[in-house]
């Protein structure tokens, strides 16, 4: 913020708040702000103040980088500093709201003396989502201004509302598209009136019977699968809002929201949600290379070449679908048409490659076989533009020798979708040995397009997660082989917070598939029980019949017929459920580390993110890496060294990585480029 404030002809100084790119609530924009205020109440020639956004919007509230350490409470904090100058100012202060006001930014305008908002303008206090509740009298305010219920359930649900649906609530006093202009309008209003200018505190909450309605939505609130332990304490702040005095309310409020922000399960889903901004960071130069995309072509019209049209159509692309059986592209493209509702001009379905002379990216999801792939790309080589971006969609294959295959191998890369594609938020991007800077560039502003979340990779066999699940999955099979029930362990890592145990994942992928990729790849020791199952006809979910049965839809029902195939758990076994989930997820976190250590990942918050959307890892524990460093990786690596000894295994050798940052006593956030 340059200048603190613009002052108008009529009398109003308009501070913008400016904080690139979302206007967090930081110091460097909190001090910004009140310096302005404070110019403002000293300045005799203004009449009235406006606080509006600059940008995409008002404010998304507290920067949550600020909240890892004990920045958010330094001076002038939002709660009792900036807050309490705007309530106490001698002139009417009113809040222009567009885009969005949330969090923090909307406990702010709750404050101010007068509300406009853009209808459209996103509002809300969703901080229960983070595990956290609002901290800034939002618990106070806004049921003030709504009422009780209403505040409640958007508190606890983390809902974010358009303005116009809160209309008729007396949060706001216009709502208008010019909202600056109706904000100087109604402040100079409020000076007609004079004051005391109206203030949310000074309004009771009116509510028949708060301690039975708040009793009900605690009820209801503990009857979701995952706790989360800021409702209840989002709650409690709530009930303050009836009867009791207004700055007591607020303090206690704000030293629940103290709490929390050293709550175990609030700093994991912080963590994720930070790793998730940063995991498409890198070094690449992303605005010197890029080059436009328009004609996306997808090979293969199967389960993810379908999806993958999908995403491209709906983020406005043209899009071409091939395949080699006859008429599957065309009945793809027939049924996307119906459902995506788009022109048969955006997307086509063409039958030879001569036709992909003028794309500008090929996205190819052909079968899972190096020959197949590498025939496909010599043919891309042969019929593509030069500058055509070409990218395969390989979940486990050696990237490297499919772009050799093109005879440009610096204009591939990997695209790895996760299926199904038009749902996953996860693409994992891969950077071949030989793949252009601006390739890969381009691939990131193509991500962001498809509003996908793109960590990048380098060459393995499975990248980041298919290399590390594979690990999860092998040790939950050797668990097995121990004589531990499958039903039991994907019972114990289902109760740990996993989305789905391994034995249904191993379900859903298809036993069979799993099977074939992984012959040849690891000891047949390790997956006989794959071929045992494969042997017995019991392939998975698409079979009807793998791990579970599959009678009644795709919901797993236990299958005593297993025990017929495969020892299934040996009365004698002697394995706990601790012991069950920390061997399944130190073989992922172990794994993790040499991925880290190969320069496979770039950081150990971007194999959190691939875990976290990709494989069902639950978002409170902040993704593998983030977990095991919270469990201490002195103890971690001691442990992996002793199963290391008593099995004689190098399975369980610990990745040198993860000893070197034991011996120092330093975590995964120690590695570089860690935000
Ligand atoms: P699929 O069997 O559903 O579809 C593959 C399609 O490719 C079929 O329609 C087939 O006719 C077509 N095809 C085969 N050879 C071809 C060729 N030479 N030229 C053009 N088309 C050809 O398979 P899928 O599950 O969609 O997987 C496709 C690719 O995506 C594979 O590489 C797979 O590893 C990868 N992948 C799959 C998943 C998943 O969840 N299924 C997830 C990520 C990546």
């Amino acid at each position: 913020m340059n200048a603190p404030y613009e002052l108008r002809d009529d009398g109003v100084a308009v501070i913008r708040m400016e904080n690139p790119p979302v206007n967090s609530l930081a110091l460097k924009l909190r001090k910004a702000l009140f310096k302005a205020l404070c110019a403002a109440q000293d300045d005799s020639r203004v009449l009235a103040l406006v606080v509006t956004g600059s940008g995409e919007g008002f404010s998304a509230g507290g920067d949550l980088v600020e909240f890892e350490s004990n920045k958010t409470f330094a001076a002038p904090e939002l709660s009792i500093m900036l807050i309490g100058c705007i309530e106490t100012s001698s002139k009417p202060i009113v809040a222009a709201m567009h885009g969005f006001a949330l969090g923090g930014g909307l406990e702010l305008a709750l404050a101010c003396h007068g509300r406009v908002a853009d209808p459209a303008c996103k509002v809300g206090l969703p901080e229960t989502t983070l595990g956290l509740l609002p901290g800034a009298g939002g618990t106070q305010r806004l049921p003030r201004a709504i009422g009780l219920e209403p505040a409640t359930n958007l508190i606890i649900n983390g809902t974010v509302l358009a303005a116009s649906a809160l209309a008729e609530s007396s949060l706001f006093d216009a709502l208008s598209e010019t909202t600056v202009e109706r904000a100087c309008q109604l402040a100079l209003e409020l000076v007609a009136r004079g004051a005391p200018w109206p203030l949310l505190r000074h309004q009771p909450v009116h509510h028949s019977h708060p301690e039975g309605f708040l009793a009900f939505a605690r009820q209801q609130a503990k009857s979701r699968r995952y706790s989360n332990s800021a409702i209840p304490l989002a709650l409690d702040a709530l009930r303050l809002s009836v009867g009791v005095d207004f700055d007591s309310a607020v303090a206690q409020e704000q030293a629940l929201f103290r709490r929390q922000l050293v709550d175990p399960v609030s700093m994991g889903i912080r963590h994720a949600f930070l790793a998730e901004r940063l995991a498409p960071k890198s070094d690449v130069d992303l605005n010197g290379g890029t080059q436009p995309i328009d004609e996306v072509i997808v090979i293969g019209a199967g389960f993810m070449g379908k999806g993958i049209a999908s995403c491209f159509v709906r983020a406005g692309y043209r899009v071409k679908l091939y395949d080699s059986v006859q008429d599957t592209a065309r009945r793809a493209v027939g049924d996307l048409v119906v459902q995506l509702g788009c022109s048969a001009a955006q997307l086509t379905a063409i039958d030879n490659y001569a036709s992909m002379a003028t794309a500008d990216l090929v996205v190819e999801a052909a079968a899972e076989r190096l020959d197949v792939k590498q025939s496909i790309f010599a043919e891309l080589g042969r019929h593509c533009k030069n500058e055509a971006i070409l990218a395969s969609n390989t979940s486990s294959l050696d990237l490297d020798q499919i772009a050799l295959a093109s005879g440009r191998p610096q204009r591939v890369l990997g695209l790895h979708f996760f299926g199904p594609a038009q749902v996953m938020r996860l693409l994992e991007v891969v950077r071949g040995a030989e793949t252009d800077p601006g390739v890969l560039a381009t691939a990131l502003v193509v991500a962001k397009q498809l509003r996908k979340v793109a960590v990048i990779a380098r060459v393995c066999r499975g990248f980041i997660g298919n290399r590390l699940f594979d690990r999860y999955l092998l040790q939950a099979l050797a668990l097995v082989n121990e004589g531990v029930s499958p039903y039991r362990i994907d019972q114990v890592l289902e109760r740990w917070g996993m989305r789905m145990g391994p034995f249904k994942v191993m379900d859903l992928v298809g036993i069979d598939l799993l099977h074939g990729a992984w012959q040849g790849v690891y000891r047949p020791l390790d997956i006989q029980l794959l071929g045992q199952l494969c042997r017995a006809e019991r392939t998975g979910l698409r079979g009807g019949r793998g791990w579970y049965c599959y009678d009644r839809g795709s919901k797993a029902q236990l299958d005593p017929g297993v025990a017929q195939v495969i020892t299934v758990a040996d009365p004698a076994c002697q394995v706990g459920d601790a012991m069950i989930a920390e061997r399944c997820l130190l073989a992922l976190v172990n794994e993790g580390a040499r991925v880290l250590e190969e320069g496979i990942a770039q950081r150990a918050s971007d194999i959190d993110v691939v875990f976290v959307l990709g494989y069902g890892f639950p978002a409170d524990r902040g993704g593998p890496m983030y977990w095991a460093s919270t469990q201490g990786l002195a103890r971690i690596e001691r442990t992996l060294r002793q199963w290391a000894v008593d099995s004689e295994n190098d399975f369980w050798r610990p990745s040198a990585l993860l000893s070197d940052l034991a011996r120092d006593f330093k975590d995964f956030s120690h590695f570089p480029n860690q935000h």
